[in-house]
């Protein structure tokens, strides 16, 4: 009777007690997370870093964050972003010349409606006579 109840103090001891430290985890890893750049960076107090080994020594799921942040980027992303930034330049490339396509198509329109506006004073007002 007596191993029992002991039994059964220490459990409610240490589930108590476990269900506090996951409480406290829990409560902790959007703070932790929210650290996870400055500390990368080295930038974060001792207190933090600190606060932070502590917490990834028990938190799976933030020690597993750590690591997908701590992995550089893949290869393929960067030739991605370098295949995008080389459409935008050839957008623009093409935008531009359409710009000068359009300023040459405006000059000489503008010239043809005064040619064609002068040829019309010429033919049929006198201009002479003025
Ligand atoms: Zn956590």
């Amino acid at each position: 009777m007596k191993k029992a109840q002991v039994l059964e103090e220490e459990y409610f001891t240490t589930s108590w007690c476990f269900e506090r430290r996951v409480l406290k985890v829990k409560v902790l890893c959007g703070i932790i997370k929210d650290l996870f750049p400055l500390y990368l960076d080295g930038v974060c107090s001792n207190d933090s870093k600190a606060a932070i080994e502590e917490h990834i020594a028990v938190c799976d799921s933030c020690k597993a964050d750590l690591q997908t942040m701590k992995k550089p980027l893949p290869i393929d992303v960067t030739a991605q972003n370098l295949s995008e930034a080389q459409t935008v330049k050839n957008l623009s490339k093409r935008w531009k010349k359409g710009m000068v396509k359009s300023l040459l198509k405006g000059v000489l329109f503008t010239i043809l409606a005064i040619a064609v506006l002068a040829l019309f004073l010429y033919i049929f007002v006198d201009v002479q006579s003025f």
